[in-house]
Protein backbone atom coordinates (compact mmCIF):
# COMPACT_ATOMS: atom_id res chain seq x y z
CA UNK A 1 0.00 0.00 0.00
CA UNK A 2 0.84 3.70 0.59
CA UNK A 3 2.84 2.76 2.99
CA UNK A 4 5.33 0.35 0.82
CA UNK A 5 5.31 2.79 -1.93
CA UNK A 6 7.05 5.56 0.57
CA UNK A 7 8.18 4.28 3.53
CA UNK A 8 12.03 3.89 3.46
CA UNK A 9 12.14 0.86 5.89
CA UNK A 10 10.04 -1.19 3.02
CA UNK A 11 10.33 -4.02 5.37
CA UNK A 12 7.56 -2.57 7.48
CA UNK A 13 3.95 -3.71 6.90
CA UNK A 14 1.22 -1.40 8.53
CA UNK A 15 -0.39 -2.70 11.45
CA UNK A 16 -3.92 -1.57 12.33
CA UNK A 17 -3.58 -0.73 16.26
CA UNK A 18 -7.33 0.63 16.50
CA UNK A 19 -8.15 -2.02 18.19
CA UNK A 20 -5.26 -1.66 20.94
CA UNK A 21 -6.50 2.08 21.14
CA UNK A 22 -10.51 0.91 21.55
CA UNK A 23 -9.20 -1.28 24.53
CA UNK A 24 -7.10 0.63 26.45
CA UNK A 25 -10.23 3.72 26.12
CA UNK A 26 -12.67 1.05 27.66
CA UNK A 27 -10.11 -0.19 30.66
CA UNK A 28 -11.52 1.39 33.77
CA UNK A 29 -7.45 1.00 35.16
CA UNK A 30 -5.71 2.89 32.80
CA UNK A 31 -5.33 6.80 32.17
CA UNK A 32 -4.94 7.07 28.88
CA UNK A 33 -3.39 10.15 27.14
CA UNK A 34 -2.92 11.23 23.57
CA UNK A 35 -0.74 13.23 21.66
CA UNK A 36 -0.85 14.53 18.09
CA UNK A 37 1.85 15.13 15.74
CA UNK A 38 1.98 18.61 14.17
CA UNK A 39 1.51 17.56 10.43
CA UNK A 40 -1.74 16.06 11.23
CA UNK A 41 -3.27 19.17 11.85
CA UNK A 42 -3.15 20.31 8.54
CA UNK A 43 -4.19 16.63 6.33
CA UNK A 44 -6.62 15.02 8.97
CA UNK A 45 -9.36 17.40 7.26
CA UNK A 46 -8.67 16.07 3.89
CA UNK A 47 -10.44 12.66 5.20
CA UNK A 48 -13.81 15.04 5.82
CA UNK A 49 -14.07 16.50 2.61
CA UNK A 50 -11.66 19.72 3.59
CA UNK A 51 -8.43 21.23 1.34
CA UNK A 52 -5.19 20.57 1.56
CA UNK A 53 -3.95 22.57 4.71
CA UNK A 54 -6.69 23.26 6.43
CA UNK A 55 -6.05 23.99 9.87
CA UNK A 56 -8.29 21.11 11.88
CA UNK A 57 -5.96 21.70 15.30
CA UNK A 58 -8.95 22.30 17.44
CA UNK A 59 -11.60 20.04 16.19
CA UNK A 60 -9.00 17.43 16.28
CA UNK A 61 -9.02 18.31 20.21
CA UNK A 62 -12.58 18.29 20.50
CA UNK A 63 -12.82 15.08 18.56
CA UNK A 64 -10.15 13.39 21.33
CA UNK A 65 -12.22 14.57 24.26
CA UNK A 66 -15.50 12.62 22.55
CA UNK A 67 -13.02 9.53 22.27
CA UNK A 68 -12.98 9.60 26.00
CA UNK A 69 -8.83 9.96 26.08
CA UNK A 70 -8.66 11.47 29.47
CA UNK A 71 -6.13 14.19 28.54
CA UNK A 72 -5.53 15.60 24.98
CA UNK A 73 -1.81 17.21 24.60
CA UNK A 74 0.23 18.07 21.89
CA UNK A 75 3.52 16.59 20.10
CA UNK A 76 4.48 20.44 19.44
CA UNK A 77 5.21 20.81 23.26
CA UNK A 78 8.00 18.32 22.93
CA UNK A 79 9.02 19.80 19.82
CA UNK A 80 10.41 22.61 21.61
CA UNK A 81 11.77 20.55 24.28
CA UNK A 82 13.67 18.41 21.62
CA UNK A 83 14.49 22.03 20.20
CA UNK A 84 16.02 22.71 23.57
CA UNK A 85 18.40 19.52 24.02
CA UNK A 86 19.20 19.53 19.84
CA UNK A 87 19.97 23.35 20.04
CA UNK A 88 22.23 22.62 23.22
CA UNK A 89 23.68 19.85 21.40
CA UNK A 90 24.63 21.74 18.32
CA UNK A 91 26.27 24.85 19.75
CA UNK A 92 28.40 22.56 21.89
CA UNK A 93 29.59 20.44 19.14
CA UNK A 94 30.40 23.65 17.31
CA UNK A 95 32.10 25.00 20.55
CA UNK A 96 34.21 21.76 20.63
CA UNK A 97 34.34 21.31 16.92
CA UNK A 98 33.79 17.86 17.61
CA UNK A 99 31.54 15.62 15.85
CA UNK A 100 29.89 17.50 13.08
CA UNK A 101 27.92 17.95 11.23
CA UNK A 102 25.02 17.02 13.44
CA UNK A 103 22.38 15.50 11.73
CA UNK A 104 18.46 15.61 13.23
CA UNK A 105 17.34 12.61 14.22
CA UNK A 106 13.31 12.85 14.78
CA UNK A 107 12.50 10.31 11.47
CA UNK A 108 12.71 7.19 12.61
CA UNK A 109 12.81 5.89 8.75
CA UNK A 110 16.20 7.66 8.39
CA UNK A 111 17.65 6.90 11.87
CA UNK A 112 16.86 3.04 10.94
CA UNK A 113 18.40 3.82 6.88
CA UNK A 114 21.86 5.03 8.75
CA UNK A 115 21.92 2.34 11.02
CA UNK A 116 21.59 -0.23 8.35
CA UNK A 117 23.57 1.66 5.23
CA UNK A 118 26.34 4.01 6.70
CA UNK A 119 27.50 2.12 9.92
CA UNK A 120 30.63 4.19 10.25
CA UNK A 121 28.47 7.60 10.61
CA UNK A 122 26.64 6.34 13.84
CA UNK A 123 27.95 9.15 16.34
CA UNK A 124 26.45 12.27 14.43
CA UNK A 125 23.20 12.09 14.70
CA UNK A 126 21.89 13.72 17.15
CA UNK A 127 21.45 11.52 20.44
CA UNK A 128 17.62 13.41 20.29
CA UNK A 129 14.81 10.88 20.81
CA UNK A 130 12.24 12.15 18.52
CA UNK A 131 9.49 14.85 20.05
CA UNK A 132 7.04 12.15 20.60
CA UNK A 133 9.86 9.44 22.42
CA UNK A 134 10.38 13.05 24.53
CA UNK A 135 6.50 13.25 25.02
CA UNK A 136 6.49 9.67 26.05
CA UNK A 137 9.04 9.65 28.70
CA UNK A 138 8.00 13.15 30.56
CA UNK A 139 4.48 11.81 30.50
CA UNK A 140 5.53 8.77 32.41
CA UNK A 141 7.83 10.60 34.87
CA UNK A 142 6.67 13.97 35.30
CA UNK A 143 3.28 14.17 34.95
CA UNK A 144 2.60 10.70 36.25
CA UNK A 145 3.58 11.80 39.42
CA UNK A 146 2.03 15.16 38.99
CA UNK A 147 -1.33 13.46 38.41
CA UNK A 148 -0.31 10.87 41.28
CA UNK A 149 -0.43 7.56 38.78
CA UNK A 150 1.36 4.75 38.28
CA UNK A 151 3.13 4.97 34.79
CA UNK A 152 2.28 1.44 34.71
CA UNK A 153 -1.41 2.09 34.64
CA UNK A 154 -0.81 5.47 31.86
CA UNK A 155 -1.30 4.57 28.42
CA UNK A 156 0.08 7.16 26.24
CA UNK A 157 -0.97 6.95 22.45
CA UNK A 158 0.62 8.64 19.69
CA UNK A 159 -1.28 9.52 16.33
CA UNK A 160 1.60 10.59 13.77
CA UNK A 161 1.35 10.99 10.24
CA UNK A 162 3.97 8.26 9.82
CA UNK A 163 4.09 4.05 9.76
CA UNK A 164 7.78 3.99 11.02
CA UNK A 165 6.86 5.56 14.27
CA UNK A 166 4.87 2.71 15.15
CA UNK A 167 8.46 0.77 14.86
CA UNK A 168 10.07 3.26 16.40
CA UNK A 169 7.58 3.33 19.54
CA UNK A 170 8.66 -0.57 19.60
CA UNK A 171 12.63 0.10 20.10
CA UNK A 172 13.72 -1.59 23.09
CA UNK A 173 16.21 1.57 24.00
CA UNK A 174 12.98 3.78 23.55
CA UNK A 175 11.69 2.67 27.34
CA UNK A 176 12.75 3.24 30.57
CA UNK A 177 12.74 0.49 33.51
CA UNK A 178 8.63 0.73 34.26
CA UNK A 179 7.52 1.40 31.12
CA UNK A 180 7.63 2.14 26.80
CA UNK A 181 7.20 5.91 26.60
CA UNK A 182 5.20 5.59 23.56
CA UNK A 183 2.77 2.72 23.96
CA UNK A 184 0.53 3.10 20.95
CA UNK A 185 1.10 4.62 17.29
CA UNK A 186 -2.06 5.11 14.88
CA UNK A 187 -1.66 6.79 11.91
CA UNK A 188 -3.75 10.18 10.83
CA UNK A 189 -5.74 7.98 8.67
CA UNK A 190 -6.46 5.51 11.72
CA UNK A 191 -7.42 8.00 13.87
CA UNK A 192 -9.87 9.32 10.67
CA UNK A 193 -10.93 6.13 11.02
CA UNK A 194 -11.99 5.54 14.81
CA UNK A 195 -13.72 9.24 14.69
CA UNK A 196 -15.85 7.98 11.81
CA UNK A 197 -16.47 4.39 13.60
CA UNK A 198 -17.83 6.46 16.77
CA UNK A 199 -19.99 8.21 14.34
CA UNK A 200 -18.78 11.72 15.23
CA UNK A 201 -19.69 14.68 13.51
CA UNK A 202 -16.17 16.09 12.49
CA UNK A 203 -17.27 19.14 9.98
CA UNK A 204 -19.64 20.38 12.82
CA UNK A 205 -17.59 20.19 16.07
CA UNK A 206 -16.94 23.05 18.00
CA UNK A 207 -13.17 24.24 18.49
CA UNK A 208 -11.55 23.12 22.19
CA UNK A 209 -7.94 23.91 23.30
CA UNK A 210 -5.17 21.18 24.08
CA UNK A 211 -4.51 20.39 28.10
CA UNK A 212 -1.50 21.53 30.15
CA UNK A 213 1.36 21.47 30.83
CA UNK A 214 2.03 19.33 28.05
CA UNK A 215 -0.19 21.03 25.59
CA UNK A 216 1.48 24.53 24.81
CA UNK A 217 3.54 25.12 22.22
CA UNK A 218 5.33 27.73 19.64
CA UNK A 219 5.31 28.46 16.55
CA UNK A 220 9.26 26.63 15.98
CA UNK A 221 7.65 23.26 16.98
CA UNK A 222 4.42 23.62 14.69
CA UNK A 223 7.01 23.57 11.36
CA UNK A 224 8.39 20.66 12.63
CA UNK A 225 5.85 18.90 9.83
CA UNK A 226 7.17 19.99 7.29
CA UNK A 227 11.14 19.91 5.44
CA UNK A 228 13.26 22.28 6.99
CA UNK A 229 11.09 23.08 9.80
CA UNK A 230 13.60 21.45 12.21
CA UNK A 231 16.28 22.63 11.31
CA UNK A 232 14.83 26.32 11.15
CA UNK A 233 13.50 25.91 14.54
CA UNK A 234 17.05 24.44 15.77
CA UNK A 235 18.25 27.75 14.13
CA UNK A 236 16.25 30.52 15.97
CA UNK A 237 17.06 28.95 19.24
CA UNK A 238 20.98 28.45 18.64
CA UNK A 239 21.07 31.81 17.17
CA UNK A 240 19.99 33.73 20.45
CA UNK A 241 22.23 31.54 22.38
CA UNK A 242 25.49 31.84 20.57
CA UNK A 243 24.60 35.43 20.17
CA UNK A 244 22.70 36.87 22.94
CA UNK A 245 20.56 39.25 20.89
CA UNK A 246 17.31 38.85 19.54
CA UNK A 247 16.59 37.44 16.37
CA UNK A 248 13.87 39.70 14.73
CA UNK A 249 13.37 37.71 11.62
CA UNK A 250 12.42 33.87 12.06
CA UNK A 251 11.28 33.21 9.13
CA UNK A 252 14.62 30.64 7.60
CA UNK A 253 13.39 31.45 4.35
CA UNK A 254 15.79 29.36 2.05
CA UNK A 255 15.13 26.57 3.97
CA UNK A 256 11.49 26.32 3.27
CA UNK A 257 9.65 25.02 -0.08
CA UNK A 258 9.63 20.90 -1.75
CA UNK A 259 13.43 21.02 -3.08
CA UNK A 260 14.75 17.44 -2.15
CA UNK A 261 18.21 19.66 -1.09
CA UNK A 262 18.44 22.94 0.26
CA UNK A 263 21.52 25.05 1.35
CA UNK A 264 21.72 27.76 3.55
CA UNK A 265 24.86 29.61 5.30
CA UNK A 266 23.98 31.79 8.51
CA UNK A 267 26.27 34.27 9.65
CA UNK A 268 25.94 33.70 13.87
CA UNK A 269 28.25 36.22 15.46
CA UNK A 270 31.66 35.39 13.36
CA UNK A 271 31.14 32.33 12.05
CA UNK A 272 29.61 30.99 8.89
CA UNK A 273 26.96 28.04 9.91
CA UNK A 274 26.71 25.75 6.99
CA UNK A 275 23.29 24.06 7.08
CA UNK A 276 21.47 21.55 4.73
CA UNK A 277 18.18 19.94 4.37
CA UNK A 278 17.41 17.04 2.87
CA UNK A 279 13.70 15.23 1.80
CA UNK A 280 13.95 11.50 0.37
CA UNK A 281 16.33 8.73 1.45
CA UNK A 282 17.79 9.34 -2.25
CA UNK A 283 19.29 12.92 -1.32
CA UNK A 284 20.12 11.80 2.00
CA UNK A 285 22.50 8.98 0.59
CA UNK A 286 23.84 11.75 -1.21
CA UNK A 287 24.63 14.21 1.73
CA UNK A 288 25.91 11.14 3.43
CA UNK A 289 28.38 9.87 0.93
CA UNK A 290 29.40 13.43 0.62
CA UNK A 291 30.20 13.37 4.60
CA UNK A 292 32.05 9.84 4.05
CA UNK A 293 34.44 10.88 1.72
CA UNK A 294 35.08 14.42 3.29
CA UNK A 295 33.59 16.95 0.89
CA UNK A 296 30.89 18.17 3.36
CA UNK A 297 30.73 21.60 4.70
CA UNK A 298 28.28 21.55 6.94
CA UNK A 299 27.56 21.82 10.66
CA UNK A 300 23.80 20.76 11.00
CA UNK A 301 21.90 18.67 8.41
CA UNK A 302 18.23 18.20 8.71
CA UNK A 303 17.38 14.60 7.34
CA UNK A 304 13.62 13.25 6.65
CA UNK A 305 12.89 10.01 4.74
CA UNK A 306 9.39 11.29 3.43
CA UNK A 307 9.74 13.84 0.30
CA UNK A 308 8.29 17.23 1.81
CA UNK A 309 8.62 15.85 5.43
CA UNK A 310 6.31 14.27 7.71
CA UNK A 311 3.09 16.45 6.06
CA UNK A 312 4.14 14.30 3.33
CA UNK A 313 4.74 10.70 5.58
CA UNK A 314 2.90 7.93 4.91
CA UNK A 315 0.30 7.35 7.10
CA UNK A 316 -1.12 10.97 6.20
CA UNK A 317 -4.36 10.75 4.08
CA UNK A 318 -3.43 9.46 0.22
CA UNK A 319 -1.72 12.01 -1.71
CA UNK A 320 0.36 9.92 -3.79
CA UNK A 321 3.41 11.71 -3.60
CA UNK A 322 1.68 15.21 -5.22
CA UNK A 323 3.81 18.13 -3.96
CA UNK A 324 1.43 20.01 -4.76
CA UNK A 325 -0.69 19.01 -1.75
CA UNK A 326 2.08 18.79 0.12
CA UNK A 327 3.02 22.30 -0.17
CA UNK A 328 -0.49 23.42 0.49
CA UNK A 329 -0.22 21.59 3.76
CA UNK A 330 3.08 23.17 4.47
CA UNK A 331 1.48 26.58 3.38
CA UNK A 332 -0.80 25.72 6.88
CA UNK A 333 1.86 25.10 9.24
CA UNK A 334 3.62 28.34 8.44
CA UNK A 335 0.31 29.61 8.79
CA UNK A 336 -0.19 28.86 12.31
CA UNK A 337 3.84 29.69 12.99
CA UNK A 338 2.73 32.78 11.99
CA UNK A 339 0.09 33.00 14.18
CA UNK A 340 1.34 32.03 17.27
CA UNK A 341 2.57 34.63 19.35
CA UNK A 342 5.57 33.30 21.14
CA UNK A 343 7.83 31.80 17.73
CA UNK A 344 10.91 30.70 19.09
CA UNK A 345 11.16 26.70 21.41
CA UNK A 346 13.26 28.74 24.20
CA UNK A 347 10.44 30.91 25.07
CA UNK A 348 7.82 28.01 26.27
CA UNK A 349 7.36 29.09 29.25
CA UNK A 350 5.89 25.35 30.22
CA UNK A 351 9.14 23.90 28.95
CA UNK A 352 10.80 26.16 31.34
CA UNK A 353 9.51 25.15 33.72
CA UNK A 354 9.58 21.60 33.02
CA UNK A 355 13.74 22.36 33.34
CA UNK A 356 13.05 24.12 36.73
CA UNK A 357 10.98 21.81 38.46
CA UNK A 358 12.49 18.76 37.52
CA UNK A 359 14.82 18.26 34.24
CA UNK A 360 17.20 20.80 35.71
CA UNK A 361 19.70 21.84 33.09
CA UNK A 362 19.20 21.74 29.49
CA UNK A 363 21.27 18.60 28.22
CA UNK A 364 22.38 17.45 31.55
CA UNK A 365 22.15 14.12 33.13
CA UNK A 366 18.34 14.01 33.61
CA UNK A 367 17.83 15.47 30.34
CA UNK A 368 20.42 12.67 28.98
CA UNK A 369 18.37 10.17 30.64
CA UNK A 370 15.37 10.55 29.68
CA UNK A 371 15.46 12.69 26.93
CA UNK A 372 18.20 10.93 24.98
CA UNK A 373 18.75 7.58 23.09
CA UNK A 374 21.82 5.75 21.01
CA UNK A 375 22.13 4.14 18.01
CA UNK A 376 23.08 0.55 16.25
CA UNK A 377 24.82 -0.96 13.44
CA UNK A 378 22.07 -3.11 12.11
CA UNK A 379 22.47 -5.56 9.40
CA UNK A 380 22.49 -4.76 5.83
CA UNK A 381 19.06 -5.73 4.00
FE1 LIG B 1 7.81 9.40 9.43
FE2 LIG B 1 8.18 12.00 9.07
FE3 LIG B 1 10.18 10.31 8.72
FE4 LIG B 1 8.22 10.33 6.98
S1 LIG B 1 9.64 12.02 7.39
S2 LIG B 1 9.14 8.52 7.87
S3 LIG B 1 6.47 10.78 8.33
S4 LIG B 1 9.13 10.75 10.65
Amino acid sequence: GQCLAVCPTAALTEVNNIPKVWNALSDKNKTVIVQVAPAVRVALGEEFGMNPGELVTGKIVSSLKNLGFDKVFDTDFAADLTIIEEASELVHRIEENKNLPILTSCCPAWVKFLEHQFPDLLDIPSTCKSPHEMFGAIAKTYLAKNMDIDPENMVVVSIMPCVAKKYEAARPELSNEKAKDVDIVITTREFAKMIKEAGIDFNSLEDDDFDNPLGESTGASVIFGTTGGVLEAALRTAYEWITNDTLDNVEFTKLRGMDGIKEASIKINDMNINVAVASGLGNARKILEDIQSGKSNYHAIEIMACPGGCIGGGGQPYHHGNLDIISERAKGLYKEDRSKKIRKSHENVYVQSLYKEFLGEPYGEKAHKLLHTHYHKRATE
